[in-house]
């Protein structure tokens, strides 16, 4: 490659500005030091007669070239390749027709079936399998709105048999596939708005259990939240029954030490679920940082989606993701408000 008119190349001045968008485009290499870098490397830069181009880090080496210690650029490509590889693995799953298994997505990643189950986990923050799940329930959902039958949906959907989705359904939609494709209608929700120290509460329960808790300064907007998420159930004004539950829950905010022991119907992803879950195990009074419950749930890197995870969160403070606060102990933000939750978290550290 001729270097007269390196100065003329877009590529040059891309380094000579570090812009981080032609990361990962390409590479430069400087002659005299025989090190390449990234094309946003902080380093000083080169004479632009010793700068060569590289297409790839793997053609920089090839060409004798060693990765430079400060951008690293070696260990970035090898991330980047890695999340490149479980993004296609996750687009796979998304249009196969038919349920497809790890061996399968292992060999067409190039990967041995452990290092390719290792590292899903690793960037996705869940299993292929629980992937698959997740997947397949979503697709049986957007094919109920749509109007095919139940049976297509769930064949359409990779579920090889109806019983065994029907044995699922439950869990993985929250109702029977009929109700669902109605949008819920046949369900009935009860629900009812009380008073707490923190403003107005909503409690709604599903016949499985507590499907909503929410607080906000205004009944209306958070009955008229709760019709959204359910547009098709029939909701209910609570009887005298039910306005017990809706004690217990105020109980409950008013004083964590009593405890909640109700019933709840939770919904989400297999992998919102192990977080919720893990937010249910911290006692009253203690908090955890995202990073605790990333590693709580055996997914240490994960700790972005558990963040997500915790914002999807619709059971307020029965699934207690009030006390994950951020890894210096700082509140961090909160669906209800985050003074709600730091008087949450003061009322709770009074034994
Ligand atoms: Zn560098």
């Amino acid at each position: 490659m001729s270097n007269r008119n390196m100065e003329n190349d877009p590529r040059w001045h891309r380094v000579a500005q570090r812009d981080k968008s032609a990361d990962g485009e390409f590479y430069y290499a400087v002659r005299t030091t025989g090190i390449y870098c990234r094309p946003s490397c902080a380093a000083r830069l080169p004479r632009p007669e010793n700068v060569v181009f590289y297409a790839t880090a793997e053609a920089a080496e090839r060409a004798g070239f060693r990765p430079c210690k400060r951008c690293k650029p070696d260990q970035a490509s090898l991330a980047e390749q890695h999340a490149a590889l479980i993004a296609e693995a996750c687009r796979l799953i998304e249009n196969a027709e038919e349920a497809l298994d790890l061996d399968a997505l292992a060999r067409h990643a190039g990967l041995s079936i452990y290092y390719f189950h290792r590292l899903f986990k690793t960037v996705t923050g869940i299993t292929p399998k629980a992937y698959m799940a997740a997947h397949r329930a979503r697709r049986v959902r957007q094919q109920l709105v749509q109007g095919n039958s139940v049976t297509e949906a769930i064949f359409d959907a990779g579920y090889n048999a109806n019983s065994r989705f029907y044995e699922k359904s439950d869990q993985l939609l929250g109702m029977t596939p009929s109700n669902y494709r109605a949008g819920g209608a046949n369900t009935e929700i009860r629900f009812a708005i009380g008073e707490c120290s923190l403003g107005a509460i909503l409690v709604a329960r599903s016949d499985r259990g507590i499907c909503a808790i929410s607080i906000g300064d205004d009944a209306d907007a958070l009955a008229r939240d709760l019709q959204d998420r359910f547009p098709n159930s029939e909701l209910i004004g609570g009887d005298a029954d039910f306005e017990q539950w809706v004690a217990q829950v105020v109980g409950f905010v008013e004083t964590p030490a009593i405890g909640l022991d109700l019933p709840l119907d939770i919904r989400g992803t297999a992998f919102q679920q192990r977080v919720w879950q893990a937010l249910r195990e911290i006692p009253a009074g203690q908090t955890a940082s995202y990073t605790d419950i990333a590693e709580k749930i055996g997914a240490p890197k994960a700790v972005r989606a558990v963040a997500g995870a915790c914002a999807a969160n619709t059971l307020a403070v029965a699934i207690p993701c009030h006390r994950v606060v951020r890894n210096d102990g700082t509140i961090s933000g909160y669906r209800w408000g985050v003074e709600r939750k730091r008087a949450l978290l003061e009322k709770e550290s009074i034994p």
